[in-house]
């Protein structure tokens, strides 16, 4: 749910959805539209099906549990090295740095002041990691480019600014173009994005008549509503029969 997605969007929802599936298994057993319903307001929804089959993996290859390796989380569906590494560290406190954009501004700024390939980042990062301690000290750096590390950074009430080189060694902002930042979302607003997501929102009150879900987009572009609809059968988002359209069972 956090992949690209900011905490205070998430809480809602997150409480909802350990409310109605306290186990993988729960969220296993469900038809994907339930999670899809409570997906509501998150977006992205290839997560929640990516979700849902890692829910059913978990359930039939780990016995039910979460597994606590990096190799076993990055086998499960829509896990990447980032949400393997935040789950091995935050949940299993396994010796892993995790790495998402925020800690990217952060090593290409107050430990590197270069932009940073892949590679440089991960190992830097990686020999960053104390002896003990390391949850925490991920959680620092992940609060540290999220709260004063950020776009455009706070440096006058940051904790680190004494020892951050390019604080004191000047330059050109070496974050933007550095491995783990991410570029600055497209628009939301008239997206395709935004499109996806009113179909959804529309199959979440009930199933609907193809045409009456074209006429409720009010949208002129009849073409352009029928490719996202197209892109969200194919994506297994949603299902067809005969004229109507719903949310996937499986
Ligand atoms: S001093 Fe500024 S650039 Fe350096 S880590 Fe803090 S916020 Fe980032």
């Amino acid at each position: 749910m956090l992949q690209q997605t900011q905490v205070s969007r998430v809480l809602e929802p997150w409480r909802r959805f350990v409310n109605a599936f306290p186990t993988p298994k729960d969220c296993a057993e469900a038809p994907l539209s339930s999670v899809l319903q409570l997906w509501a307001g998150l977006g992205y929804h290839r997560r929640a099906k990516a979700l849902h089959e890692a829910a059913k993996t978990i359930r039939d290859e780990f016995a039910g549990e979460v597994p606590s390796s990096v190799a076993a989380l990055r086998s499960l569906p829509g896990v990447g090295e980032y949400t393997a590494n935040a789950v091995a560290s935050f949940a299993f406190d396994q010796k892993v740095a995790v790495l998402d954009t925020n800690v990217g501004r952060v090593l290409a700024r107050a430990i590197a002041n270069r932009t940073l390939s892949s590679a440089e980042a991960r190992d830097l990062a990686t020999r960053l990691l104390p002896k003990s301690g390391v949850a925490s000290f991920n959680q620092a750096m992940l609060d540290l480019g999220a709260q004063h590390c950020k776009a455009a950074p706070a440096c006058e009430r940051c904790p680190v600014a004494r020892v951050c080189r390019w604080k004191n060694e000047g330059g050109d902002d070496p974050a933007p173009q550095s491995a783990g930042v991410s570029r600055r979302q497209s628009t939301f607003e008239g997206s395709d994005r935004q499109l996806r997501g009113k179909v959804l929102a529309l199959l979440r009150e009930n199933d609907a008549e193809f045409r009456t879900v074209r006429k409720r987009l009010a949208t002129s572009d009849k073409s352009r509503v029928d490719s996202i609809v197209e892109g969200l059968l194919r994506d297994g988002l949603i299902e067809r029969r005969a004229t109507r359209l719903r949310l996937a069972q499986s």
